[in-house]
């Protein structure tokens, strides 16, 4: 089986780590034996290279790439991106990225950008003297279908771990919310919801990065995109994963949140 992942500009959208997520999916796709292919889609990238992709990952990015971005997008990628998501392609858009499929973002400084309108979310930064919402985050996964499948997983209720570091604030319109803050601020530090999630496409301010601080996520992931494109049942062979529940435990402690699951 081969799995081919389309990395969202990796140049312009990799500053806080979420590269990690990339490496995480190959990895746990070659320890079962899977190709792997990664897929940069960039400004010079063609729109087939964009529809032929079984998975997507975009990454978190400063307001001025996140801006260069937003406008390579716009046009026919962005109506490729329209239809892979609502053809329920998998996928992983952490912080700015879902900040630039959201109707619109306001950065720090300058005007509003126009996002994509692919999730119904707005997000605007405060300005330049607003604090940024950075620290350890922790959320109850709460979306449908998506809560019941890795609750079935797990057998336990999905938790997730990550780490946020965003000036920008989240508002959610008709789009579900990933999740549920236990700890931290997740989309706005208002309304205690974090993230979103649309078709297979997860949406999160959470980096850390996400995937190996929470493996049960990235198999996820894999196991849909293989699904979608082999169109039968997979089952994935459990990995030990020993080290990564340790490092869960341990935030769990540190935070006083050991009793949460
Ligand atoms: N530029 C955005 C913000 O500060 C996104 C930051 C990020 O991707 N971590 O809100």
């Amino acid at each position: 089986m081969k799995l081919s992942i389309g990395w969202l500009y990796p140049n312009l959208m990799s500053t806080y780590g979420d590269r990690g997520n990339v490496i995480c999916l190959q990895q746990r796709c070659q320890w079962r034996d899977m190709e792997v292919e990664i897929v940069p889609l960039q400004r010079e990238t063609a729109i087939a290279e964009f529809k032929r992709v079984d998975l997507i990952v975009g990454g978190g990015a400063q307001d001025r790439q996140q801006e260069i971005v937003m406008r390579d997008l716009r046009g026919a990628k962005a109506d490729a991106l329209r239809t892979m998501l609502e053809a329920n392609t998998p996928g992983v858009f952490t912080c700015g990225s879902p900040q630039l499929l959201g109707h619109y973002y306001e950065p720090a400084l300058g005007q509003r950008i126009e996002g994509l309108g692919l999730l119904d979310l707005v997000s605007k930064h405060p300005g330049i003297n607003a604090k940024r919402c950075i620290g350890n985050l922790v959320f109850e996964i709460a979306a449908s279908p998506l809560a019941e499948e890795l609750q079935a997983m797990l057998g336990e209720k999905p938790i997730a771990i990550g780490f946020e570091n965003h000036g920008g604030r989240t508002y959610l319109n008709s789009v579900q919310p990933l999740g549920k803050v236990v700890s931290g601020l997740g989309n706005n530090g208002e309304d205690g919801w974090e993230g979103a999630f649309y078709g297979n496409a997860i949406a999160t301010y959470a980096h850390g990065p996400l995937l190996p601080k929470n493996p049960f996520i990235a198999d996820w992931l894999i196991k849909k995109a293989l699904q979608r494109k082999y169109q039968t049942e997979i089952n994935l062979i459990k990995l030990p994963d020993t080290l990564a529940y340790e490092a869960r435990k341990a935030m769990l402690q540190r935070l006083n949140l050991a009793k949460i699951s």
